[in-house]
C-alpha cells in the first residue's frame, strides 16, 4: 500500500480491531456501569476507534471531543500545543480518555495534568496502540487494544502527513 511517498504493509486487520473493540466495550461497561462516565476522544487519531468503541459501550455517559496536535510527519516534536473543544464540567466525573496511540506519551502526560486540574472523581486512558519501547512518562493505561514495536503505524484513524485516516486496517511502515 503507497500512501505519499512511503510503502506500507498490512500489520492489524480490522477484524482484529473489531474482536478487540468489543472486549474494550465489555470491560468498560462492567467497570463503569453507574459511574456516568465521560469520554473524551482526542481527535483527529481517535475518531474511528472512538466511533466503534462507543458503539459497544451500552451505559449511561456522555462523549466530548478535543483537539492538540504535536506530531509532524513521521516523528514527535515532544512539544504539546493548546488543547481545544472541552467546554464540559469535569469535577466529580469519571473521564475515560479515548486516544489512538500512546508513544513517548508526552500528549496523554501533558492532558492528564490538564485535566487533574479540574478536579475529575478519576481519570484512566483507553488506547487503541501502546509503543511501550518508546514511553518517557510513568503512565498508566488502562485500556490497551494491541503493544506494538516502536514502527510508525498508519489506518484507522492514524495518518501519514493527513493520508491514510479512513483505511480500515491498520498498516506499518515497510522498511527495505
Ligand atoms: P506521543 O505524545 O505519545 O508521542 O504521541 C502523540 C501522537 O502522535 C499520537 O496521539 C498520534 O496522533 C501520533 N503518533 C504517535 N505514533 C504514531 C504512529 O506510529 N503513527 C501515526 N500515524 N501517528 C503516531
Ligand atoms: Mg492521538
Ligand atoms: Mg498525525
Amino acid at each position: 500500500m503507497q500512501i505519499n511517498d512511503k510503502e506500507f504493509e498490512i500489520f492489524i486487520t480490522a477484524e482484529q480491531i473489531d474482536s478487540r473493540v468489543k472486549t474494550l466495550g465489555k470491560e468498560i461497561n462492567e467497570a463503569y456501569q453507574d459511574k456516568n462516565p465521560l469520554f473524551l476522544s482526542v481527535l483527529n487519531g481517535a475518531f474511528m476507534f472512538s466511533s466503534d468503541l462507543m458503539k459497544e459501550v451500552h451505559i449511561r455517559s456522555e462523549i466530548s471531543f478535543v483537539k492538540f496536535s504535536s506530531y509532524e510527519s513521521m516523528e514527535s516534536t515532544g512539544s504539546v500545543q493548546k488543547m481545544i473543544g472541552l467546554k464540559e464540567n469535569l469535577s466529580g466525573r469519571h473521564l475515560v480518555v479515548i486516544e489512538d496511540i500512546v508513544d513517548t506519551g508526552n500528549t496523554m502526560a501533558y492532558f492528564l495534568k490538564l485535566l487533574a486540574k479540574e478536579k475529575p472523581a478519576s481519570v484512566e486512558i483507553a488506547t487503541l496502540l501502546f509503543k511501550p519501547q518508546a514511553l518517557k512518562h510513568p503512565l498508566q493505561l488502562k485500556y490497551v487494544g494491541f503493544e506494538i514495536p516502536p514502527k510508525f503505524v498508519v489506518g484507522y484513524g492514524l495518518d501519514y502527513d493527513g493520508y491514510g485516516r479512513n483505511l480500515k486496517d491498520i498498516y506499518q511502515l515497510k522498511l527495505n
